[in-house]
């Protein structure tokens, strides 16, 4: 099936409908740059933050969890460097309408990358190419932006801080507390799930640009001369990541950031792009290789050491490589990458092929028949059983059966199980406890004794 706008119109719609994602705020005309995540967008973005923490948490040896407060010491933004003009984008105004775009965005749209450009170069660029706002008007000149959200701590306002725009820099201020409590031994990385907030000049398409959002983010310390071999080694890791999502290998590009685009502090990096139907290949997860330009600016600002001392008694400023994902553009890309239409028993259906390790529900259970109370009973029997297994299963009794097969497949359960007559033994005497499962996929139905459920889930 061909994705392209129309698709990712089709997935918000769902998402919409069906309670994965909500506008933020709905009833009260909404937040810019804000979305609710429903019930079924809960447990699908629950399940992407499980699997990513057993892959690279619990999984491996070399790495250890933080939850580290979102509000910090404003002192952490200026050592770090957001506070300046390296967490600014590039804002232009339409001088009639008021309307404010990123620079770079407009330029990108004229065919110039803007990337690593002077607020002097890009007000050149806008001049040249006689550059007008997406409603034909005259532009602002350029000015600088910051992304942080600002706020002040106490009761008398004592203190401004910041909402964090990304979770790093709690792992960067932690790295001696890990260390002192740990003992890791080099290379070894702190993991960390948490909430970022960015003040995006133009929030938009869906989940992929917004204001408040979830992070996944490893530093990896290694040694210096160890940086190329541990960053082919994660590189390998995230293309594994991204294949237990269930992304294609041809919709996920690996774009290697151009030696000019680096940030200063960078060697290298990777972005992790993804194809997004209507839009193209876009950011996905960022991989950079960051030296030691962090720890370092943290133990000047600071006064703390975050030196790493060797059982023979060395000591350096390990270097850092670090994969950042952001979990509302891996669900996007999973729920368009899962959305298909085919066609089943004549008609057009609708379903998310969604790997069963993320679906919101694992199986859906339901009684043929919902007036007869036996059905009924066996049914919440099964039902029971399955979920203190599994926890996270569907009891869909509304409608007829072939509904019901509809409105689980476009939630994407990978599996439905009906008990009917011959499960109670009514039909044929063989058939007793035996339940029909029905695969979302192919639509074929298979009978199976109900003693055997589990193991034929697993
Ligand atoms: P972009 O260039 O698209 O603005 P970025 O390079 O600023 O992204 P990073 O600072 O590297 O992004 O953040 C790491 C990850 O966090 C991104 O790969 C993305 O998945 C996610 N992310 C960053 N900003 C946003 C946002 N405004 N909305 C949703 N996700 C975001």
């Amino acid at each position: 099936m061909e994705k392209n706008s129309d698709t990712m119109e089709k997935v918000v719609s769902l998402c919409k409908r069906r309670g994965f994602v909500f506008q933020g705020s709905e009833i009260y005309g909404g937040l810019k740059g804000t979305w609710d995540f429903g019930p079924l967008g809960v447990a699908l973005n629950n399940n992407i933050k499980r699997e990513w923490w057993k892959m690279f948490v619990d999984g491996r040896e070399d790495m250890y969890g933080l939850d580290a407060a979102i509000l910090m010491n404003e002192k952490v933004w200026e050592a770090s460097g957001h506070t300046g003009a390296g967490f600014c984008d590039p804002l232009v105004e339409d001088v009639e309408t008021g309307e404010r775009f990123r620079a770079d965005h407009l330029l990108k749209e004229a065919g110039v990358d803007a990337d690593g450009m002077t607020l002097e170069q890009i007000n050149q660029e806008i001049k040249e190419k006689e550059l007008k706002s997406p409603k034909g008007n005259s532009l602002s000149e350029a000015r600088q932006f910051n992304l942080m959200f600002e706020t002040q701590v106490g009761a008398q306002g004592d203190m401004k801080s910041y909402l964090r725009p990304e979770t790093a820099q709690g792992i960067f201020v932690n790295f001696k507390n890990v260390v002192d409590s740990m003992a890791p031994k080099i290379p070894f990385g702190i993991a960390q799930i948490g909430k970022a907030f960015r003040n995006e000049i133009a929030p938009r398409e869906f989940l992929f640009r917004v204001r408040e959002f979830e992070q996944m983010e490893i530093e990896y310390f290694v040694k210096e001369e160890q940086w190329e071999s541990e960053f082919e080694k994660l590189r390998q890791d995230i293309v594994k990541w991204h294949k237990h999502l269930g992304l294609s290998d041809e919709n996920i590009r690996e774009y290697e950031v151009p030696e000019n685009d680096l940030a200063h502090y960078s060697k290298r990096t990777i972005d992790f792009e993804y194809n997004y139907p209507g839009k193209g290949f876009d950011e996905l997860a960022g991989f950079a290789y960051r030296t030691d330009h962090d720890l370092k600016n943290h133990m000047d600002a600071s006064g703390t050491t975050m030196e790493y001392i060797e059982p023979d008694g060395s000591r350096f400023v390990p270097h850092v490589l670090e994969p950042s994902f952001g979990v509302g553009r891996a669900l996007t890309a999973v729920l368009c990458e899962a959305y298909t239409e085919d066609e089943m028993n004549g008609e057009v259906r609708t379903y998310l092929k969604l790997p069963k390790h993320l679906a919101p529900f694992r199986v859906a259970v339901s009684p043929l028949l919902k007036n007869k109370p036996e059905l009924v009973e066996k049914a919440r029997e099964v039902f029971k059983v399955l979920k203190t297994e599994f926890g996270n299963v569907a009891w869909d009794d509304n409608g007829n059966v072939g509904k019901r097969y509809r409105r689980q497949d476009e939630i994407g359960t990978p599996s439905c199980i009906v008990i009917d007559f011959e499960t109670l033994g009514q039909e044929a005497p063989e058939l007793a406890d035996t339940v029909t499962v029905r695969n979302r996929d192919t639509g074929e139905q298979e009978r199976v004794a109900i003693a055997d459920l589990i193991n034929y889930l697993r």
